[in-house]
């Protein structure tokens, strides 16, 4: 099946626009989360019309428009000139871009079903609203990493009672998690608490549980190599936003996410070609 190349033009930028809306929606979340002022109102956070953090202004349609209005209005609020935080911007154009990789991955090989799609790229919405949160708070937002990992085993247990997965798949993703919460919890009674937190115990288990072994350990080698890299680099440029030589972790361990979702297996095969 060839699509003629307009249409592919179309369909890409479609799917960017999509992406990049929900990385938008994903921003204003975890934003609107602060753990500092809690609304407890969820309707309120979920369902209020987005506003100029500065001066409550409405943004009119065109301004809801991501990437494209951070663009035209020049990363300015068009009443009172506030400066709208570079990484809504980001953010934004990265989980545009991730979700046109993804489709067109599958567009590269339609065997794959478009449900699995669709769950892989739910699976980068949810690491890339972590990795915001603990990049604006420098914390985990555990209550949902926490209601998250639940229901993914409650749904790998109901898959396995409704015989829709295989017993040893199911011990697979099972075993992964729990490996993945006991390593970093080593990780951080050997280091005594230097560099992991607990939250980092939490989300490395929902990585087991969704990626089995072969995903946790490369978004382990992923996240520790790409945080290990940029953390040196921070303290050699002596960079103020380093709090007492830590940084952000969740990034890196959204980042391995995405490639390892996106790779199937490659970074695996890579580091160890043994096995
Ligand atoms: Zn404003």
């Amino acid at each position: 099946m060839s699509i003629p190349s307009h249409m592919v033009f179309i369909l890409v930028m479609l799917l960017f626009v999509f992406g990049a809306s929900i990385g938008s929606f994903l921003c204003a979340l975890a934003s609107r989360l602060d753990p500092k002022r809690r609304e407890t109102n969820l309707k309120q956070v979920f369902l209020s019309r987005s506003h100029c953090d500065s001066c409550m202004k409405q943004l009119s349609n065109w301004e809801l428009i991501p990437v494209f209005s951070y663009l035209v209005q020049k990363g300015k609020c068009t009443k009172c000139k506030y400066k709208i935080p570079a990484s809504f911007f980001i953010v934004e154009l990265l989980t545009g871009i991730i979700t046109v990789l993804f489709f067109l991955k599958w567009f590269s090989n339609p065997l794959t079903p478009l449900l699995i799609i669709f769950f892989k790229i739910g699976i980068a919405y949810i690491f890339i609203y972590f990795a915001y949160y603990d990049y604006l708070y420098w914390e985990i937002p555990l209550n949902t990493v926490i209601i998250i990992s639940v229901s993914v085993l409650l749904y790998l247990l109901g898959g396995y009672i409704f015989s829709k997965i295989a017993f040893t798949e199911f011990i697979y993703q099972l075993g992964a998690g729990f490996i993945g919460m006991g390593a970093i919890a080593l990780v951080i009674l050997a280091s005594k608490g230097k560099g992991l937190g607990w939250g980092d115990v939490w989300i490395f288990g929902l990585v087991g549980f969704l990626l089995g072994i072969k995903g946790l350990v490369e978004v382990f080698f992923i996240s520790v190599f790409f945080g290990a890299a940029v953390g040196i680099l921070k303290i050699a440029l002596k960079s103020e936003q380093l709090k007492n030589n830590l940084i952000q972790f969740v990034p890196f361990i959204a980042l391995g996410v995405v490639i390892s979702t996106m790779l199937e297996g490659k970074i695996f095969m890579w580091l160890f070609p043994v096995l």
